[in-house]
């Protein structure tokens, strides 16, 4: 069967240009960078050159990239670390209820802590509330952690306007771009970004290695003791393969921005449009403009999610309800449910992901099944709807 891969927001392929350039250090250039011999240095240089094209990518220097497993290290450690490290100034922390988990778990633990957490409310297509921010950012906060992109909806958020509002009060801030770096331009240096999270199986890199940028300005305190990497402030050997296709990919995603966003972009509206057309109570969630040029995040009235994905399963078609994290678990998807979606359409929440290499075909092809299954599913549903009439 040809299956048709729609879930690129839960990972990506690896890109062939991405793992030609991490097979030399999977095979012949092995070495230690800690090594003081020429393999160790040869491994130091893989090293720097992809330092410097994560730099380069998010308009950074250098030495304000740390490498870590992945953009939930990246979070846990923002967060956690840079609240420790500005405790004497205040005890706030300001985020947000559509955050990914690995930022919320963390205020929670933060929570326990000690630590102060506001979360602030979004509306309806997934933006965070600016009043609310300028309603509780105070004396004491010394933390706002605020996504680029939301992973389940696509929604981006105001982000230049929330950098000015953290500067302004002198707040540091943090946002989780993982799913934004490739797709809109970000220049930490110019938008004023304190700290930033992103993961390279996002961005068709390897799984298992991220990066936190973190500015020259503020501080962080180590998230890994025992040894002298990244800056002595995350010790461990470093993932010399991972760190080396991160870089390529952080490089080809920030150069090719303009023409694969616009050619995602087109296939995406062409998709919704379809959906809309063929298929009767379709909703889509999210904002309808400020969002992810490759996200379909989409309702059908009297339809469940997870039926509809296995259905769509069936032909080989992966795509995704809510977010990947919470797959296995039968929790509502906390994102709709901030946005004040309807108990309903939360349950018949569906996301389809794209990427730069879906083809027009494919998408005819989806929307041709998820039109059928659409129907079966609403029949069925409508069976038992009068069979529980007739058990009354
Ligand atoms: C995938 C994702 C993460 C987690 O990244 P990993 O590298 O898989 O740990 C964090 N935040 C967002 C928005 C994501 O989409």
């Amino acid at each position: 069967m040809n299956r048709i891969y729609m879930d690129n927001a839960a990972t990506t392929p690896l890109s062939s240009e991405v793992l030609a350039e991490m097979m030399p250090v999977l095979t012949t250039d092995f070495g230690n960078p800690n090594s003081l011999h020429s393999f160790g240095r040869d491994a130091k240089q893989y090293i720097d050159i992809a330092r410097s094209r994560v730099a380069r990518g998010l308009g950074c220097d250098d030495e304000e990239v740390y490498f870590t497993s992945g953009a939930t290290e990246s979070n846990n450690w923002a967060i956690s670390g840079i609240a420790r490290a500005y405790r004497h100034k205040g005890n706030h922390i300001i985020t947000t209820k559509i955050e990914h988990p690995s930022v919320l778990e963390t205020c929670r633990k933060m929570e326990r802590d000690g630590y102060r957490v506001t979360y602030l409310d979004v509306d309806e297509t997934g933006l965070v509330r600016i009043d609310q921010l300028l309603h509780y950012i105070g004396a004491d906060t010394i933390l706002v952690s605020i996504m680029a992109a939301n992973n389940e909806v696509g929604t981006i958020q105001n982000l230049q306007a929330i950098a000015n509002i953290a500067k302004e009060k002198g707040v540091i801030f943090h946002t989780d771009a993982t799913q934004a770096v490739g797709a809109i331009n970000l220049n930490v240096h110019e938008m004023g970004i304190d700290a930033m999270s992103i993961s390279g199986h996002k961005l068709n890199g390897p799984k298992g290695v991220g990066a936190l940028y973190v500015s020259n300005r503020i501080i962080i305190t180590p998230f890994m003791n025992g040894g002298e990497q990244e800056y002595g402030l995350r010790a461990g050997t470093s993932n010399v393969a991972g760190i080396v296709g991160l870089g390529k990919a952080v490089e080809i995603a920030t150069r090719d921005i303009l023409a694969n966003s616009k050619k995602v972009r087109s296939l995406r509206d062409y998709f919704i449009a379809e959906v809309e057309k063929k298929i009767e109570m379709t909703y889509l969630n999210g904002h309808s403009i400020q969002r992810l040029p490759n996200n379909i995040n989409l309702s059908f009235g009297m339809v469940d999610g997870e039926s509809l994905m296995c259905m769509l399963d069936t032909y080989g078609i992966a795509v995704s309800t809510g977010s990947a994290c919470s797959s296995g678990s039968t929790e509502a998807s906390h994102v709709l449910v901030a946005m004040g979606i309807p108990a309903d359409l939360v349950q018949g929440a569906v996301r389809f992901s794209i990427s730069k290499s879906t083809t027009k075909e494919e998408i005819d092809f989806v929307v041709e099944k998820l039109v059928e299954s659409v129907a079966k599913l609403r029949k069925i549903s409508a069976m038992q709807k009068s069979q529980v009439g007739k058990g009354e």
